[in-house]
Parts: structure tokens; sequence; C-alpha cells
């Protein structure tokens, strides 16, 4: 074993590993940032230049606690000697723990495991489209979803999102999906009808640019979604696992879906995603209908369980709260000193920043501005700049932030006064 060790070593150091490696290995699905990452710890990176960046991206609301928490490397350690996977022809303890956990803390009674957002979103409109099914027959299969909507990349959940460019060119589409505007009360009871067996937004729309929904308009969709009998689905992917303030954004709405999904923070960097539903919902599904060979193992849902233990406590809720407050107290802060903001939005902790006119398009100029001046930003869409900073991050480090994006942008906004 350290003999093996001492001799992979050496060679993996001898190779040049640079950010034209990328170019020269890798899909061209990215365009990665020009530094290579080598290491992080809590809400700092670091690069293979052993330069230091403020992380306000949290792998995309991924790192929950920031990066290799002590707590999260200690469980992986422990469930790595223990059980790591064993496939879901077995129950085991740590996948049951994990549902018995989500089962006390929300209002689901059935839970399926899965390891990324856009699987959780196929499993949860494969569940909505047999329910419909077996209930009502094979007319009522339309899906309603929402521009700008953003539900992975399966050609199921691609084709439901709401960018075309994303689906297309790719043949065949699934059918029977209608994209109406988010927000928009008049199209949706002009379009939802008895042949609707599914309707699926994001609480907050997180890739389309942070756009909240409307308190007033989730209350109608649910209602009418009664109505018509079909299922809302929420995908809190990314406004799930107290990212918004509340363990899911919906508790912040007081509107609860029939189906949940969620991914990202749930495993606080280590993948897996979860569908939530009812009982009755759930028992459309049999031995053999749906599955995933690494969905639920033991080692992704002993880290979810130390997780969501954490993430789901009072007390930290209270410091994500506070946190978020001060993010908006400094954006605001920015917005009102340099004109380059035109609206700040978002909830809890994801933020978004959107740019005002003059500045419109230059999210992704302004994010690489950023992190050559040592801090990681994200955008949604080409003129908002997002915000999806560790829950636990602390206030040092976000000072900190702060102070690189202000000296930043106060040189960016001079510049572009001047051309
Ligand atoms: C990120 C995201 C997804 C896709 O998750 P993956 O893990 O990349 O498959 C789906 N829905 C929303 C709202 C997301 O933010």
């Amino acid at each position: 074993m350290q003999a093996a060790e001492t001799a992979v070593q050496p060679a993996a150091q001898e190779m040049k590993i640079t950010r034209k490696t990328f170019d020269e290995c890798m899909f061209p699905c990215y365009n990665p940032l020009p530094c290579v990452l080598d290491h992080g710890k809590g809400s700092y990176l670091f690069d293979t230049d052993g330069k230091r960046y403020v992380d306000f991206t949290a792998g995309i609301a991924v790192n929950s606690l920031g990066h290799c928490n002590a707590g999260v490397a200690k469980v992986i350690a422990r469930q790595s000697k223990t059980l790591m996977h064993c496939s879901n022809i077995f129950a085991n303890k740590y996948t049951l723990t994990l549902a018995r956990e989500l089962q006390q803390k929300t209002p689901f009674e059935r839970f399926f495991f899965v390891n990324s957002g856009a699987e959780a979103n196929e499993c949860a409109l494969k569940l909505a489209r047999h329910t419909a099914f077996m209930e009502f027959g094979p007319d009522k299969n339309e899906i309603i979803s929402f521009h700008d909507a953003f539900h992975g990349r399966t050609f199921f959940s691609v084709t439901v999102g709401g960018h075309e460019e994303y689906s297309d060119g790719f043949g065949p589409k699934p059918g029977a999906v209608t994209h109406l505007p988010f927000n928009d009360l008049a199209a949706f009871k002009e379009k939802i009808s008895d042949k609707t067996c599914a309707v699926i937004l994001e609480p907050v729309q997180g890739e389309g640019g942070i756009v909240p929904a409307d308190p007033e308009f989730l209350k109608e969709v649910r209602a009418l979604c009664n109505e018509h009998h079909a299922l809302l689905i929420f995908d809190e992917v990314q406004t799930g696992n107290s990212r918004c303030g509340t363990l899911y954004a919906f508790e912040g709405y007081g509107v609860v879906p029939d189906i949940l999904t969620t991914a990202k923070g749930l495993g606080g960097g280590f993948p897996l995603g979860a569908v939530m539903t009812s009982a009755a919902i759930a028992a459309h599904f049999g031995p053999g209908t749906h599955g995933s060979t690494f969905g639920g193992n033991p080692l992704a849902c002993a880290v979810a369980t130390y997780v969501l233990h954490r993430i789901s406590k009072p007390s930290f809720l209270t410091k994500v709260n506070e946190t978020s407050a001060f993010f908006f107290a400094e954006f605001n802060r920015l917005k009102d000193k340099y004109g380059i903001f035109k609206e700040i939005r978002g909830k809890g902790l994801l933020i978004g920043a959107v740019l005002s006119d003059d500045y419109a398009g230059k999210a992704g100029e302004i994010q690489r501005l950023l992190a050559t001046k040592g801090l990681f930003v994200l955008t949604a869409g080409a003129s908002v700049l997002r915000f999806a900073p560790a829950l636990n991050i602390k206030r040092k480090a976000a000072r900190e932030g702060f102070a690189i994006m202000e000296a930043a942008l106060a040189d960016y906004v001079k510049e572009h006064v001047k051309a």
C-alpha cells in the first residue's frame, strides 16, 4: 500500500497540469477560469500557484459547510471504512436513517435518492406522468414549466427546462411540455387544464437570474393544480437545504408541493439528490418502475445525514439569516455607491445582483475580473452576478470578499466612465 502510493505520487507531480490541459483532455462543455484549483478550506480556495481566493460560489450552492469541513471529512473517512456501496437490492441502515430524518424534518412521507439534480427531476417527472397515467389514463400527460427555468441536463429534464437552446439539436424531444412566462398568473390560468399532469417550478429561479416566485402566484398555482388534479413539483435543487434561510424554500412561502426535488447542498459537496413526496403518490411506483445503481449509497447518505443535522438546527438557520442580512446590506451599499447594480434580489444566501443597463451583458467579464483580484463569484445569465457562499461563511471571509469586490468595482466603474 505504502509502496504503491509513493510510486504513484511522483509521476503525478511530474505531470505538468495547467489550464491548457483542460483544452487538451476534456470535452469542451465548459470554459473554466484561467486558474487550476489545488485545495480548499472553509470559504477559501487555493490554486496550483498558491494563490488564495475568497469563495462566494461554494461549488454552485453545493458546499453548504464550506470546503473540506472537518465534520464532513470525518464522516466520509468513517463511512469509507464501514460501508460505501452495496446497491439497492439490499436495504442498509445509512440510507434508511437519512430517509427517516427527512421524514421527521419535512411534510413528506416517502423518499427516493439519486446522485444529482437532473436525476431527481427525471424521477419526479416520470413519477408525475406515471401517476396521471394510472389514475386518469394516457391523455393526462401535459407538463407545464416556465421560461428561464433550469431543471438539469438529462434529455427529459433539459426539455422541461425553459432554455430551448439547451435542448435543441439533439433530435426528437420528449413531448407534451408547455413553457409559460414565470410569475404570469393570467397565462397560467389560461393554459392549465385537466390534461395537465404536472407543473414544475423553482421557488426562486436560480440559473434563470435569481428570480423569486411571487407568493400570490405560488398560492394560485397550488389552488389551480388542486382543481385540475395536476401534481405540483418544486425543484429545490438549488433553493433547498437551508440555502434560502429555511430548510426548504417552500416553507418560506407556505405553499407545499406534491413532489419536492433537491440535490446540490444536501451532501455538502458529496453528490446526492432526493425526491420527496406523499405515500399515496409514491405508491404509483413499484419494483422495476424506476431505479438507480448509485442512488442512495451508504456513503452519500451518511454524509447527508450529518449535513442535514447541522444545517437544520434553528441556531444554524438564524446565523444563515444574519449572514444573509449582512450580504444584502453590503450589496445595497455597493449598489447605491457605484450604480453598477440596479437590483439586489434573492433569498437567504442565494443572491443575485442585477447589472444596471449600462453594464448589461457584462456579468462574465466582471466574474473574470473579480477572480483575478482573488474573489470567486457566479453568474446567472449575462447580466446577473450570482452569489451562493457557504452557509457557514465567517464574517471575516465575507468582509474580505466585499473589500475585494468594492476595490475592483470602483476601478471598473471608473474605466467604464472613461471608455
Ligand atoms: C443545478 C440545478 C439542477 C441540475 O442539477 P445537477 O446536479 O447539475 O444535475 C436542476 N435544477 C436546479 C434548480 C438547479 O439549480
